[in-house]
């Protein structure tokens, strides 16, 4: 029996098979999805061993999370063309739960729950992007410039979060950019030599054919400026402008994820570029956790303004074009979360309802403990939890008329509960 197994979780709630019996509306390949997610993965030498670094989309380092030392797929697509995004985690030492097994058996790349002995479903590894070998004229590896998904290009025009630069007030999940975390690190150097990098490795993505269907750009939040955020707008634009050069069109499908900005400063980003979507992340809906789990947006900005803010962006985007992302599960972090998962479904479920009804649709990240988070010893709730959530999400969605373009499930990829707007 593994470490993670002798706490008795797997005794402790619904496993897989009878949560897909129970809840027959959840495409069975949406709620492995969830429960890969929700878990992890742990690759055997056997898929590692699998892993063409010349075919396959392998990244030295993994930007987003910020961890792993070797070279490793930052992804796996499973049978139906979805996604599952992400890599395998080494350690789960301190993981409440075991991780699901990435492993080869019958010559074919699965998934697997070792504990069991079951296998799920077959993957393969993402596509190496044809840009990731070039550099541009200025000799930069286009591969550090942006990152890709099956289906989109993304460019983080700074890898550096500020909320971290008063100590303890980052958001207590969260895993990314951790290498920058120090408060004497300004992050990168964005000079004119970066834009014509941003600029030239665009034009050099759009040649894969058929390949990309969106351009997503997201940074950690920059607090500086007249206005708090204003310098992060500046660096948006600026990088957007790069892009720009590289297409045909004046306006393409763009999904931002970025800070909460002022009506000025949307108006801003809508005029003055060719954004389409926007997405600012209240990540916990609901005040008092807010305040616990993301102290520096609380102090900062607070929870009403952030969903007020909210709320001005679908003035000027328009309904549906605008997107909260949600770290789910996160309300249910303990001392303060809710230690009952009814009771937590149904206040998130209720603010997500008053958010729909003024045009805003949701982005639900599935919340995983990961190494490198201050949550990091935490138990996640389970899958059934995560899979009433995702229904919900998508149900009020639906009844608002909310559409969810740059965040669906072919353009994205990371969200259950947009994944199910293919069955609407
Ligand atoms: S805003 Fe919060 S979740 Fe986003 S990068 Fe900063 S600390 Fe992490």
């Amino acid at each position: 029996m593994s470490r993670n197994s002798e706490n008795g979780w797997r005794s402790k709630e619904l496993p897989y098979d009878q949560v897909i019996e129970k809840y027959p509306e959840i495409p069975p390949i949406v709620a492995l999805k969830i429960d890969v997610s929700r878990r992890g993965i742990h690759y055997t030498q056997a898929a590692l061993d699998r892993v063409d670094p010349d075919k396959h989309h392998v990244e030295p380092y993994n930007y987003m999370i910020g961890h792993g030392k070797n070279a490793a797929p930052i992804g796996l697509f499973l049978r139906d063309g979805s996604v599952i995004c992400q890599g395998d985690t080494p350690d789960y030492s301190k993981a409440y739960r075991d991780p699901y097994t990435l492993d080869v058996v019958d010559g074919r790349l699965v998934l697997t729950d070792e504990e069991i002995g079951k296998v799920y479903e077959e993957v393969t590894f993402w596509d190496r992007p044809d840009f990731y070998d070039k550099k541009t004229s200025n000799g930069t590896p286009m591969c550090l410039v942006a990152s890709a998904r099956p289906q989109r290009i993304t460019i983080a025009p700074q890898t550096k979060c500020h909320f971290w630069d008063t100590p303890g007030e980052g958001c207590k999940y969260c895993a990314l950019f951790s290498a920058h975390r120090s408060k004497d690190d300004e992050g990168e150097i964005r000079d004119e030599k970066w834009f014509q990098d941003v600029e030239e490795t665009t034009r050099e993505a759009l040649k894969e054919k058929g390949r990309y269907c969106s351009f997503h750009m997201t940074a950690g939040s920059t607090l500086s400026g007249a206005e708090i955020f204003d310098d992060e707008v500046d660096l948006y634009i600026k990088t957007l402008h790069a892009a720009e050069k590289a297409f045909k069109t004046e306006k393409f499908p763009v999904k931002l994820v970025a800070s909460a900005f002022s009506k000025k400063q949307l108006q801003r980003m809508y005029d003055e570029t060719a954004i389409t979507t926007y997405t600012t992340d209240l990540e916990v809906l609901n005040p008092e956790l807010f305040k616990w789990i993301c102290p520096g947006k609380s102090r900062l900005v607070g929870y009403e303004e952030w969903k007020h803010r909210l709320y001005d962006a679908v003035e000027i985007f328009g309904r549906g074009n605008v997107d909260c992302g949600i770290v789910g599960g996160v309300e249910t972090a303990q001392p303060n979360g809710f230690a009952d998962e009814d009771e937590a479904l149904a206040a998130v479920l209720a603010e997500a309802e008053e958010m729909g009804r003024h045009g805003v649709s949701f982005a639900d990240c599935v919340w995983n403990a990961l190494p490198g988070s201050m949550f990091v010893n935490q138990k996640t709730p389970s899958l059934e939890y995560y899979v009433k959530l995702a229904l919900g999400l998508a149900e009020v969605r639906r009844k608002n008329g909310l559409k969810i373009y740059t965040d669906d499930y072919r353009r994205c990829g990371n969200h259950p509960n947009t994944d199910l707007a293919r069955i609407d």
